[in-house]
Formats: structure tokens, C-alpha cells, sequence
């Protein structure tokens, strides 16, 4: 009894433990491409290629799960940890045959970070681990090469006083730059053994007086330390920013990957590589990338060497090339998917570093998933579910006309990096960038090449141009993940951060010279280039024709022009969900005229006032019912406050005043009436129907008028009219019998006897519209929800001001995201439901649609599409995104 009893404990004891490392290698595997959660994509890659018979060095995995528990700790290693890492380096002695820390066969590691979802570049990295005073002698003798052990030595020393200490490395810097004018050299590769060995020397000296300790000379020591570098660094400001940025949330913490060593700078026959398994700018099925001859890893990505492209390999090393062109599609075939490789090759042998599914651009994606379901090696359903729909957007944007580029200076050219066309005056600094695009103003982030740092700067900047660094470097790799318009490697320039400068060929350019980059094809040009819209793939088309195969939910779009109207539909919109029509009042003579309505101070001079508006408003809305004949088009009444349309300076006042002929005072004391302290609160929406009927019957009279044209013309309009801002069923009762009765009378008035049907719908965008929705649907033909201000009144944030606050919210996570951009499913989403259950209850067939900017966001076009809306409406640019999407959000359902 008693035996059994101490053995149950015992192993419940273990079952409770942990398991703090995961090794991979030769004799044993213990992770797979499944396990991402808990080795981090790339732990869990580096044991799936070492599964399937590639080249993979030996290492181990240190879990996302012992970073969480280094959080939950208050920032102490997790027991047992050490022990832990001290039998995984055992068995990674065991695989290579080599000892950690010793004087004569040394084992060195590389110690990498590892997240769920990869941020390149964001956290830290310590290679050459392992090396010490004894294993450096270890070193020489293993390789015979005196120079590159010392070399990997002060690598060691400097990246762990920077990474692990916190040093600056200026500090470093100085010290190298000193020894190599003692010796009377230029470039670091011209220093010899001894001055390296003298280097490492004085980086000893400087990290003792900045850490207040000596370099450590036990290898487990600074392998522990390096693992505890790694799980700080998933808390640093850039890798915090980076995930806020990519939206990415619900990450745990890092894992830690601990790898033997291979070199790629160990002479002419060694190099290191970065590639893809197809083309990620164009989805290209070909081999693409850069290898270095004789360079460690960093080299490529930090873009401090410009690499050659892989299909320059054979002529270097003709079997390499042929092994990695077999590894390519081994991969490809297992993965199903294209692949982003790092590689090293050791004195002529090929070692696989890592493999994720590669970044590409939104061109790149539909290739790719359309040429993966031609060989059958995806499904259709697959093919969709791989393309982020919000990146279909970049498909759609504008590049340079080979026109317009005529007789343009063209000034240098680098590496078309990332797609798009941008044009912007010089900014030479992140902050620079930052604080200038705040103010409004377009600029291009010109850098020698960008790090982690600069990630604000570029997302703010509308385009990146570097001056060294290739396809493969952070600025590339970032700005193609964003869709932004990137040139790299352009080394015609030189660029002079501090004084703000940029010289070319002798010229010297500044901050306020305009400079126009061409990201399909390198070029950089002097002053504004003219763009063009985009034309569409066949590619892209086959995946438009999958999706709308796929979703249940139609698209409408929000467009205010027949212009808009027209290129919406050329993006496949099924209809206008949202035409505000306000935004018709802007224009030319028709601001007067609606000024003069709202400075009437009688019924009657506003009538004569509103004919004079509505031809202008029947014209417009001819336009828009042509471009869209045959599908729906909801034009929405009135909606802002009328102040919105006066002038608030004297200026503008006195120029009303004149263009009337009437007295300013006329026209401030209007403005006076008018001011509201709420506006949003305030007489807008529907309340100006109620309170000025006389705009309603004119806004309806220009619609009908205008559908009736139209059919004359044989062209089927077909407007549904709809009502903003309604709070009670009496509101729109009210507006809905002067809105029949205006279509009659106008219909009449006309002798227009042919067929017809104008559905009157409202905007759900009023909390207390969404509580008493079943008594609104008796009287309305369809329901939108406005999410802007349906967000607004529900959080009581203002749609105008959120951004005071909004940034601290999103950092202290009181806000996981931007609610006007991602529907906030858990409260206005409830709001949403109960809208949807209000009216479909008295109205089970009620049409209901959205038309907030959450349309066309993916992530709330899934929820619309879980709650049963019949729509989604968004600006044209996003109607791809949202057909997409949709189609997503329905495979996902099953
Ligand atoms: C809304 O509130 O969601 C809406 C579409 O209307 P507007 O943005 O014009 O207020
Ligand atoms: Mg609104």
C-alpha cells in the first residue's frame, strides 16, 4: 500500500516537470514544424528540417514556456533551468564530437531568440558562444587559423557586452579603431592575428570596466546569461513596438535556440546565404536570394556587404548550388509552401540554418497560391485562406508611368525592394520622419541602411530608400512585409546623416528636396513622378473568382462620385452601401448655395435656397446610379451639423458675407446660433430631417428625379434611401411617411408611371438604435450599421480626439487594438447582435449591412459574417480585401 502511494506521488511529481529543453540532431529529435507554440517557429523548423535528412547543426530549444516563467518569476531564471542546459550541451558535445569550453576541439554555439511568429531582426542573437581564453588556443588548433579564431573571439566579447551587458558598442568601436591605426590598416579584414589578438585584449579591459567583472571564462556561464539576454529582449521597447505595429498579440514570450556553430567566413570556400524558394516581390517559381563568399550570417542581413544573387552560385560552387536547388523543392513539397532559407556553407559543406514560410508581397502571395493549387499541392479553400486579404490593397496601388518617368532626372538606382511608387521630401532619421509625416508632410526615410530602431521612422515614412544592404536587409525585408515602396542598396549615395545631407555624383541634396523611388525597379528620380493605378493579374483575378465562389456576404462600397463609384466596381463592389452626401456640397458653387440655405432665416428662403442645390444633387446623382446601373445604390440623407458648412474665421466670413451680399454680422451670429459644444452629440443626423423637412424633401426629390432620368434612359437605377442617426422608432416613422410622401408626389408630378422600388432603410449607429431595433424594423426596408459612430457613442470616445489617449491605451493594454478600425466584438459587437436579433425578429428577411471603415477591416468582416449581416461596405481601395475576406471567414466557419 504504502510503496504504492510514495510511487503514485512520484510520478505525479514528474509529470508536473517541465521539459526545459527539446533537442535536435542526428541520434535524437524531439521537436517538430507542429510544436510552434512552444519551440517558437524557428525551433520548431530546425527540428523538422533535421527530420526529413537535411543538414541541420545540432542544437537544443529552450521553450516559450521557461521565458513566461522568467516573466511570471519577476524576471528570475526558472529552476533547474541550468541543469537543464548543461545536459543538452552534453548532447550536442555528443552529436559533433566536440567540447564545450575546450582547449583543443572547443564546441561553440549560437544563441538565437525564437517567438511563435517571427520579427526578424527584433530580439537578440549571441554567436561564437563558448570561446574563451582556453577554447580560443582550442580554436587555433581546430582550424590551424590563428586569425579568424581571434577574430570570432572579440566577435564573442563585443556582441556580449552589447546583447548581454548592455554595453555601447561605440565603446568597442573605438578600441578596433584604435588597434588598426596602431597597425596601420584600413579595413577590418586587413588586421592580422596579432592585432586581433590584441583587440580582444583590450575588449576584455573595457567590458571589466563597464560590468565591473571580467569576460566570463566558464562557457555554461555565458550560456546562461545569453539564454536570460533572450528572454529580456521579447520586452524591449523595438520588439514591443514591432508586435504593436504587426498587430501581432497573444505571444507568450520567446523561445531560446542554442545551435552549434558553422562558419561561413572560414576562407574562399565557405559562405552564407539568405533565400527563397520563389521570387517573394513577384511569386516568380524560381530560385531567389544572396549568398556571400567567406561571411558570417549578419553580413547579408545587416546589409554591410552587398551579397550576389544565388543564381550566380554554380559558377562559385556548382554542387552546392545543385544540393540547395533539391533542397529548395524538398522543402517546398513538404511545407506546401514557399520558404525564406538561411544557409551556411563550411569549407564546401551545405548547413541548413533555418526555414519559415517566407514574407512576400501581396502580388507574390497570389502567384504563389494559385501556382501551389495547379500543382495540387494546396486546395483552392488553402489557396485563399493563405493570402492576407488587408495586403490585397498593395495590388491595387500606383507605380510610375513609363511616360511620366520621361525626361525625369534620374539620379541613381538600387534594388527594387519593395513595391509601389513613393514620393516624398528627405528624412535622414527615424525621428525626423516621424515628427514630419505628423505634421502632415509626405517624406521618404533615407538612411545608409535601417536596424530595428528605425521601425517607427519607416512606418511613418511613405517610402525607404537605403544606400548599401540588399534584397535581403531589415529595410527590405520590413517594408515588403508592409507593402510599403522600399529602394535598397542605392550606393550612389552618400549620405550624411548629422548635417541632413545626401550627395550624388558630386550633387548635394537635402531636406527639402523632393525625390520620387520606384520600388518595382530601383530607380531614384528627382522632384514628382506622375503615377498610374494598377492593372490587375490574372492571378489576382483567379483568386477574386475563388473568393466570391467562396462567401456568402455581398460587397457594396462607400463611394461618393460616379468617379469612385466606377473604379469600385472595377474592384468587383456588388453596390453602394454608404454614398455620403454631404460630400457633394463642397464643390464649386454649390458651397454658396447650400450657405445661402443656412443662413435663410425663413422656410421659404431655404426652399428657394434647396432649388437652387437640387440640380447639382440630381446630377451627381445620375452620375453615381450610371456607374452602378443595375445594383443598389444607398444614398444617405444629410448627416453632419450644419455649422460644419460656414466659415469659423473672419476671413471666410466676410467673404460669405460679400459673395451674398449681406453683412458679416449676418453671417457670424449664424455661426454663433449654430455653435454646439458636442457636435457629434448634436443637430445632425436625422434631426436636421425632423427640424428642417424642407432638405429631406429636396434630398429625395434629386434622388427620385434623377432614378426617373435614368430609366428614361434605360439605365436601372436603383437608390435606397436611408436615414442617419435614428434613436427612436418615432423619428424614423415620421421620416419615412415624408419621404413616401415626396417619392409619390415627385413620381407624380413627373407622370413617371413605369416600375420602381425604393427601399427606406436607416443607419444603425445609435446605441439605444441597436437596444430598440425591433420597433425601428417595422418602419424601415433595411438596417446599416454605422460603427464609427455606433463605436464612439458606445465607448463614449470621440471618433475626432481618441488619438490623445488611444497610443497609452494600446501600450498599457487597455486596448489590444484601434476599436475604430477592428470592430470591439465584445461590446459593440453585442450591440451589433442585438440589432440584428431586434429587427430580424419583426422582419425575419430585414437586409442588414454595415458601412463603418470596419467594413473593410478582415478581422470585423469576420464578425460580420458570424452574425449574419448580408454586407459589407467599404472604400473602393478595400473591396478586394473585404471579397477576400469574407470568403476567409466562410471557410473558416466550417
Ligand atoms: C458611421 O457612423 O459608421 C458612418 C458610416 O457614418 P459617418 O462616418 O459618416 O458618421
Ligand atoms: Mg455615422
Amino acid at each position: 500500500m504504502a510503496t504504492g502511494t510514495i510511487r503514485r506521488k512520484k510520478t505525479a511529481t514528474k509529470t508536473r516537470t517541465p521539459k526545459m529543453t527539446f533537442c535536435w540532431g542526428a541520434s535524437k529529435t524531439e521537436g517538430n514544424a507542429t510544436q510552434k507554440q512552444l519551440l517558437g517557429g524557428k525551433g520548431a523548423n530546425l527540428a523538422e528540417m533535421t527530420s526529413i535528412g537535411l543538414p541541420v547543426p545540432p542544437g537544443f530549444t529552450i521553450p516559450i514556456t521557461m521565458c513566461e516563467t522568467y516573466y511570471s518569476e519577476g524576471g528570475r531564471m526558472p529552476s533547474g533551468l541550468e541543469d537543464a542546459t548543461v545536459k543538452a550541451i552534453r548532447q550536442v558535445e555528443k552529436e559533433t564530437g566536440k567540447i564545450f569550453g575546450s582547449e583543443t576541439n572547443p564546441l561553440l554555439v549560437s544563441v538565437r531568440s525564437g517567438a511563435a511568429v517571427s520579427m526578424p531582426g527584433m530580439m537578440d542573437t549571441v554567436l561564437n558562444l563558448g570561446l574563451t581564453d582556453e577554447a580560443v588556443q582550442g580554436m587555433i588548433a581546430l582550424t590551424g587559423n590563428e586569425r579568424f579564431a581571434w577574430d570570432a573571439y572579440r566577435r564573442l566579447i563585443n556582441m556580449f557586452g552589447d546583447v548581454v551587458m548592455g554595453m555601447e558598442h561605440g565603446v568597442f568601436e573605438h578600441e578596433f579603431s584604435s588597434v588598426k591605426k596602431k597597425y596601420g590598416v584600413v579595413l577590418d579584414t586587413e588586421l592580422s592575428a596579432t592585432g586581433l589578438k590584441e583587440v580582444c585584449l583590450r575588449y576584455k579591459k573595457v567590458y571589466r570596466r563597464h560590468v565591473g567583472a571580467e569576460f566570463p571564462q566558464d562557457p555554461h556561464k555565458q550560456l546562461l546569461h545569453a539564454v536570460e539576454a533572450v528572454f529580456k529582449s521579447w520586452n524591449t521597447h523595438r520588439a514591443k513596438t514591432y508586435r504593436k505595429i504587426e498587430g501581432i498579440i497573444g505571444l507568450r514570450g520567446t523561445a531560446v535556440n542554442v545551435q552549434a556553430m558553422v562558419f561561413g567566413n572560414m576562407g574562399k570556400d565557405s559562405g552564407t546565404g539568405v533565400a527563397f524558394t520563389r521570387n517573394p516581390s513577384t511569386g516568380e517559381d524560381k530560385f531567389w536570394g544572396e549568398f556571400l563568399i567567406d561571411a558570417q550570417g549578419e553580413d547579408v542581413v545587416a546589409g554591410i556587404r552587398t551579397p550576389k544573387p544565388v543564381s550566380k552560385m554554380s559558377g562559385w560552387n556548382d554542387k552546392i548550388f545543385r544540393e540547395l536547388i533539391a533542397i529548395k523543392k524538398k522543402l517546398e513539397k513538404h511545407y506546401r509552401d514557399m520558404q525564406d532559407i538561411e544557409f551556411t556553407i563550411e569549407r564546401g559543406k551545405l548547413w541548413m540554418l533555418q526555414t519559415r514560410s517566407g514574407k512576400r508581397t501581396a502580388a507574390s502571395a497570389v502567384t504563389i497560391a494559385v501556382d501551389l493549387v495547379k500543382s495540387r499541392l494546396i486546395t483552392k479553400d488553402e489557396a485563399l485562406l493563405r493570402i492576407p486579404a488587408a495586403d490585397l490593397v498593395q495590388l491595387l496601388l500606383p507605380s510610375f508611368t513609363t511616360k511620366s518617368k520621361r525626361g525625369v532626372v534620374q539620379l541613381a538606382k538600387g534594388l527594387a525592394a519593395s513595391p509601389g511608387a513613393a514620393t516624398g521630401a528627405l528624412a535622414f532619421s527615424a525621428a525626423d520622419a516621424v515628427a514630419r509625416a505628423e505634421a502632415g508632410e509626405d517624406v521618404l526615410l533615407v538612411r545608409k541602411e535601417t536596424s530595428p530602431e528605425d521601425i517607427d521612422g519607416m512606418r511613418h515614412a511613405v517610402g525607404i530608400l537605403t544606400s548599401t544592404g540588399g534584397s535581403t536587409s531589415h529595410a527590405a525585408v520590413v517594408a515588403r512585409g508592409w507593402g510599403k515602396c522600399c529602394v535598397a542598396g542605392a550606393s550612389a549615395l552618400h549620405i550624411n546623416a548629422t548635417r541632413r545631407t545626401v550627395i550624388i555624383d558630386g550633387r548635394t541634396y537635402g531636406e527639402n528636396d523632393i525625390f520620387s523611388i520606384d520600388g518595382g525597379t530601383g530607380e531614384v528620380m528627382l522632384g514628382e513622378v506622375q503615377r498610374h493605378e494598377p492593372k490587375p493579374s490574372t492571378a489576382f483575378l483567379t483568386v477574386m473568382k475563388w473568393a466570391d465562389q467562396r462567401r456568402r456576404m455581398n460587397v457594396r462600397t462607400n463611394a461618393d462620385s460616379p468617379e469612385d463609384a466606377k473604379r469600385a466596381r472595377l474592384f468587383g463592389a456588388e453596390g453602394i452601401g454608404l454614398t455620403r452626401t454631404e460630400h457633394m456640397f463642397f464643390e464649386g458653387d454649390r458651397i454658396l448655395a447650400m450657405r445661402r440655405m443656412i443662413l435663410a432665416e425663413t422656410k421659404e428662403k431655404r426652399e428657394n435656397a434647396l432649388a437652387r442645390l437640387m440640380p447639382y444633387q440630381r446630377d451627381d446623382f445620375v452620375g453615381i446610379f450610371t456607374a452602378m446601373k443595375d445594383l443598389p445604390v444607398t444614398v444617405r440623407l444629410l448627416d453632419p451639423p450644419l455649422h460644419e458648412f460656414l466659415p469659423h474665421d473672419h476671413v471666410g466670413q466676410k467673404e460669405v458675407a460679400d459673395a451674398m451680399g449681406i453683412k458679416i454680422g449676418v453671417v457670424k451670429r449664424r455661426v454663433e446660433q449654430l455653435h454646439e459644444f458636442n457636435p457629434m452629440l448634436g443637430h445632425r443626423g436625422c434631426r436636421l430631417a425632423v427640424t428642417y423637412p424642407e432638405i429631406l424633401v429636396m434630398q429625395v426629390t434629386a434622388i427620385v428625379q434623377a432614378m426617373i432620368m435614368c430609366k428614361r434612359k434605360r439605365i436601372n437605377a436603383r437608390p435606397e434611401i436611408m436615414i442617419p442617426l435614428v434613436g427612436t422608432f418615432e423619428e424614423l416613422a415620421q421620416l419615412r411617411t415624408l419621404t413616401l410622401s415626396t417619392i409619390a408626389r415627385v413620381t407624380a408630378k413627373e407622370r413617371y408611371t413605369g416600375k420602381f422600388n425604393i427601399p427606406i432603410g436607416t443607419m444603425i449607429e445609435i446605441p439605444r438604435a441597436a437596444i430598440v431595433a425591433n420597433q425601428i424594423a417595422t418602419v424601415a426596408d433595411f438596417f446599416s450599421f454605422g460603427t464609427n459612430d455606433l463605436t464612439q457613442l458606445t465607448y463614449g470616445y470621440s471618433r475626432d480626439d481618441i488619438n490623445t489617449f488611444l497610443p497609452q491605451y494600446l501600450e498599457d493594454g487597455i486596448l489590444v487594438r484601434d476599436p475604430f478600425q477592428t470592430i470591439d466584438a465584445d461590446g459593440v459587437g453585442k450591440l451589433i447582435c442585438m440589432g440584428c436579433e431586434g429587427g430580424r425578429s419583426v422582419n425575419p428577411k430585414l437586409k442588414i449591412g454595415i458601412c463603418g471603415e470596419h467594413g473593410g477591416d478582415p478581422i470585423s468582416i469576420e464578425f460580420c459574417n458570424t452574425v449574419g449581416l448580408n454586407y459589407v461596405s467599404c472604400s473602393p481601395f478595400r473591396v478586394p480585401t473585404a471579397r477576400l475576406a469574407a470568403a476567409q471567414a466562410e471557410i473558416r466557419k466550417q
